[in-house]
């Protein structure tokens, strides 16, 4: 057994990151400012996007999408049941009611088709999320979004960088959401990106992540600043520290490194599975480049004689750190008290919830890490097997 804990996550930090801190921390430009603006200028070219929109975290560029396109009380907002809690939060924050769908029982990505039926005269956006880096069905939600008059927010936290039929998210539906959480594909601690072709959208978001306020608070301070500023609508604090900027810049530099690292132990994790049959390996579907920000396998626990969360338990007193993405929003507290949510109501996410479990991919991981996974996963599935 090994003799340290290899972590779920941890995020990689290079010398260029601190420096780049400790020169804003010196340079007494603390908040947004030179390099946020920077941060978001090298993120519209990586991405080939009009507009870059630095913000302090995904749940707040969700919010501020969500309110650029008007959502507001009585509308409905259709997202997958299988998310992380941001994105059904900043749709409650609007006063709206986000209605759950179903998801696709190989990519766990939200299904076209739920999506359909559950359309109503109230529904104004879709937010699909590429759920652990896989693009979702794009063209079909592309198709509905534009037959039923409906806009599309995407939820990108876990997909940096992500391509679908040779695009890369960030320039496919109306606003693309981005998270730089510690734990995701690139860090800034906290914070997240918006991007958009939309010029009048661009200009919303802007004003509201600063107070409502007319233009960029940070150019007050400047020699070229004046004291003058409008409060034009009462707006949001989600604006990006230049601190967090300094971490941004130049961990988007090593962004497509980062994603061959991943990519290449998702193919270790593939290789070392595939004469297990009570084992699923996540799908990549053609025309699809998945960015590996999570490795979820579905275990066949009908096949084993233990449960889901034994396998957890057995793998974490091997020193393997591992997580569940996610508990589908209908089983919480809340969903299930609101709206009083039945699990039959979503059968494939209640199904795969008792099968999930996220395996560690990321870059600072060796690949011996990788292989001690396998082998181990391997003997607990070989042990278990009815
Ligand atoms: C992490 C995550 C978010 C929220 O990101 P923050 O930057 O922490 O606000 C939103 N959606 C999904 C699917 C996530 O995994």
């Amino acid at each position: 057994m090994r003799p340290t804990f290899l972590p779920f996550h941890s995020p990689d930090i290079g010398e260029e990151e601190i420096q780049s801190v400790c020169e804003s921390l010196r340079s007494g430009w603390l908040t947004t400012g030179p390099k946020s603006k920077k941060f978001e200028d090298d993120f519209s070219r990586y991405m080939g996007a009009n507009h870059s929109i630095a913000v302090n975290s995904c749940t707040g560029a969700l919010h501020l999408a969500l309110e650029a396109i008007g959502i507001k009380s009585g509308d409905e907002v259709i997202v997958p049941t299988i998310t992380f809690a941001s994105t059904a939060n900043v749709v409650h924050h609007l006063n709206a009611t986000p209605v759950l769908v179903d998801c696709s029982p190989d990519t766990l990505t939200i299904n076209p088709n739920d999506v359909e039926k559950a359309i109503t005269e109230k529904t104004k956006a879709i937010v699909p999320v590429h759920m652990a880096g896989h693009p979702c069905e794009m063209d079909a939600i592309l198709g509905i979004a534009k037959k039923s008059g409906l806009r599309i927010i995407e939820d990108a936290a876990h997909a940096l960088p992500t391509r679908y039929k040779g695009k890369l998210v960030g320039k496919i539906g109306d606003i693309t959401c981005f998270s730089f959480y510690a734990t995701k594909t690139i860090t800034t601690g906290e914070g997240g990106m918006i991007t958009t072709q939309d010029s009048d959208l661009a200009d919303r978001m802007r004003v509201m992540s600063l107070h409502g306020i007319s233009r960029d608070a940070w150019a007050r301070y400047t020699e070229k600043g004046s004291w003058y500023y409008e409060i034009l609508s009462s707006g949001y604090k989600y604006n990006m520290t230049d601190l967090a900027a300094a971490i941004g810049i130049h961990q988007l530099k090593k962004v497509d490194s980062f994603a061959e690292a991943r990519k290449k132990y998702a193919q270790i994790y593939e290789e070392g599975f595939r004469d297990i049959p009570e084992i699923q390996t996540p799908a990549e579907l053609p025309n699809c480049e998945h960015a590996w920000h999570l490795y979820i396998i579905q275990l066949d626990t009908d096949k084993l004689r233990t449960t889901r969360d034994k396998i957890i338990e057995n793998l974490k007193q091997k020193n393997i750190g591992t997580s569940v993405h996610f508990i589908p929003l209908h089983m919480h507290p809340y969903f299930k008290e609101r709206y009083g949510f039945a699990p039959e109501e979503f059968p494939v996410a209640s199904a795969a919830y008792k099968k999930i479990i996220s395996l560690p991919i990321y870059p600072k991981m060796q690949e011996e890490d990788v292989h001690y996974v396998i082998e181990t996963l391997r003997e607990i599935i070989l042990t278990e097997r009815k």
